[in-house]
């Protein structure tokens, strides 16, 4: 499957195991996050409006992320597939998602949900340290950049200096994880009535989340509610 939605809360995996699909089967990372957080960095008018959104932990109103999506999901390098990360986020925006889809005469070929416990997805908030130019994701503990000063040239040769994203704050991921439960969670029950709905444990290494997605996007039977355990 080319067509896919990586479901979870926050700091679940999403934009790693994203980055990586895109990285190693070329399918193209469509974050909502990673737009609107450039939008903030442009300056432009529709990052003036969802920074306050952001910082807090709530979500921008579906009518902003939607008009997004539907922008992207209409350039070229879309039409042999993508991987949206971080939307849908809410049941309105679910069903934009598949007007939209119907109307390009395109369909989502797997929703696959990233499951991973709540204390976990704290720890590795709260310790994820970003690199704002090459957009490198490193955890103060389980992927630590490199010694003082803190660049990310180890990696990529790339000059960028690693930041907290303002969100993962301890101040306001309880709010992010609260957000989720009440909006986004009851997609998982959406997609599952549609008979798309993968789960992954994600409470694992990069690497073994992303064989277990590999193993589900080649795997050919149809994409009837399949578990997966390990
Ligand atoms: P993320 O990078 O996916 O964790 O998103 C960071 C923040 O961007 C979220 O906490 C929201 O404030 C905003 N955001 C990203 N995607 C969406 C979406 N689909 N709907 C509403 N807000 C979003």
């Amino acid at each position: 499957m080319r067509r896919l939605i990586l479901l979870g809360a926050p700091g679940a995996g999403k934009g790693t195991q994203a980055q990586m699909l895109e990285q190693e089967l070329g399918i193209p990372q469509i974050s909502t996050g990673d737009i609107l957080r450039g939008a903030i960095k442009a300056g432009t008018t529709l990052g003036q409006k969802a920074k306050g959104y952001m910082d807090r932990g709530d979500y921008v109103p579906d009518a902003v992320v939607i008009g997004l999506v539907r922008e992207r999901l209409q350039q070229a390098d879309t039409t042999e597939g993508w991987n949206l990360d971080g939307f849908p986020r809410t049941p309105g925006q679910a069903e934009a998602l598949d007007t939209l889809l119907q109307q390009l005469h395109q369909h989502i070929e797997g929703v696959v949900l990233i499951d991973v416990p709540e204390p976990v997805l704290v720890e590795r908030m709260t310790g994820r340290r970003i690199c704002p130019l090459c957009k490198r994701v490193f955890h103060l503990s389980f992927n630590p950049p490199p010694p003082v000063p803190p660049y990310c040239t180890d990696h990529s040769d790339c000059p960028g200096e690693l930041i907290q994203r303002p969100d993962d704050s301890i101040e306001v991921v309880p709010n992010r994880l609260a957000k989720y439960r009440q909006q986004t969670e009851p997609l998982v029950d959406y997609y599952a009535a549609q008979g798309k709905l993968h789960i992954v444990n994600g409470n694992r290494t990069p690497d073994e989340v992303y064989a277990a997605l590999l193993t589900l996007l080649l795997a050919e039977q149809p994409p009837e509610h399949k578990t997966e355990h390990n």
